[in-house]
């Protein structure tokens, strides 16, 4: 077995090395990587080498969406053995503090996440990991789809903490691949009807796929205009703001309903305006999520039960020779690509299905 990393040099440039073959000290497990996602983080560290206060001063391996087999197990591991098929969840919390006894460990302050400086990702051959923050992955979810569970964490986080559920009007402004996951997590936490605004008619045709029922063109219609036109003047009982823009924030301050809920799950890097006094007298919600918690084994139950399919998603796959050009590809058809992803070794899916 021989290591190898996909390392970023420079902006814009990657490159294929040697590196260690990881040795499991106790209570990790080496895991075969067979998939990589490629992650709008990932995307911007590669392009402009930080995002806000996290900066890459260094050669650095980018990707934190993985899935893989088990290799080996170190010292005290006995719920993972070689040959398991699994998936890390990227971060690992300290375990001890506030937060992580209270169960809200994304928001430890000692969070160790792969991908974000200083920490190096997991675009490499193998990678060895905390046991305890690994998932074991049924037979009958592709690795593949493994790959996807975390962005599909957010949007089931976004999901939950916003109050989907049966009967719920939901508008998602913003259809990239961080809205298409919110889409998949709220229709199947039974949401009634899904909208979804984009600039660009491809991400709309996405939409439709995943099972959107309306969308607006946000370059030729007014979303606003749009969501109160749809919902009868009342606005959306959830609104989800994944685009990260100073003005779809606005735009979504307009289209919730009163009693609603107001979903940041887009990163708001900028200062921004706000008017505050139509949320209040609507007593509209406002409901930032950072990343995720206790969501992988939810979101790995439901791909096993078939209530959320990755397949619609139609992921570009790439070989990770060519990782620099997955990126650089990407980046250039960001309208049309849901996801991205690096593929180390093809899983045979018969194999595995007749396993
Ligand atoms: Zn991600
Ligand atoms: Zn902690």
């Amino acid at each position: 077995m021989k290591n190898q990393e996909a390392i970023m040099t420079g902006l814009g440039r990657m490159k294929i090395q040697d590196c260690p073959m990881p040795v499991p000290t106790p209570g990790e497990v080496v895991i075969e990587i067979h998939y990589v996602g490629i992650c709008g983080s990932d995307m911007h560290f590669f392009q402009y080498g930080r995002i806000g206060s996290k900066v890459i001063d260094r050669p650095f391996v980018l990707g934190h969406e993985c899935a893989g087999i088990v290799v080996a197990v170190g010292e005290g591991v006995t719920e993972f053995a070689p040959g398991d098929r699994v998936v890390p969840e990227p971060g690992v919390p300290c375990g001890s503090c506030e937060m992580c006894k209270g169960g809200h460990y994304n928001l430890c302050p000692d969070m160790r996440f792969m991908a974000s400086p200083p920490n190096d990702g997991c675009l490499r051959r193998y990678l060895a990991y905390p046991a305890r923050m690994v998932f074991h992955l049924p037979d009958s979810v592709p690795l593949l789809h493994g790959a996807m569970i975390e962005p599909l964490a957010v949007g089931l986080h976004a999901a939950r903490m916003g109050g989907a559920q049966l009967g719920k009007c939901a508008v998602i402004l913003g259809g990239g691949p961080i809205g298409m996951m919110t889409l998949l997590a709220c229709r199947a936490m039974g949401v009634s009807r899904l909208i979804v605004a984009d600039l660009f008619e491809k991400r709309l045709q996405n939409a439709v796929r995943l099972g959107a029922q309306e969308t607006i063109l946000a370059s030729e219609t007014d979303t606003v205009e749009a969501v109160l036109a749809l919902t009868g003047g009342a606005g959306a009982d959830l609104v989800f703001e994944t685009a990260g823009n100073p003005v779809t924030l606005q735009q979504a301050c307009r289209c919730a309903a009163r009693g609603g809920c107001i979903v940041l799950v887009g990163n708001q890097t900028a200062p921004v305006e706000l008017e505050l006094m139509p949320l209040m007298v609507r007593e509209v919600r406002v409901q930032p999520i950072y990343r995720y918690r206790n969501i992988f084994p939810i979101a790995i139950e439901a791909l096993a039960a078939g209530r959320i399919d990755l397949s619609l998603t139609e992921p570009s796959l790439f070989p990770f020779e060519q990782a620099e050009h997955a990126f650089q590809y990407t980046i250039a058809h960001g309208q049309s690509i849901i996801k991205s992803i690096v593929e180390l070794i093809h899983e045979d899916r018969t194999e595995v299905v007749s396993k």
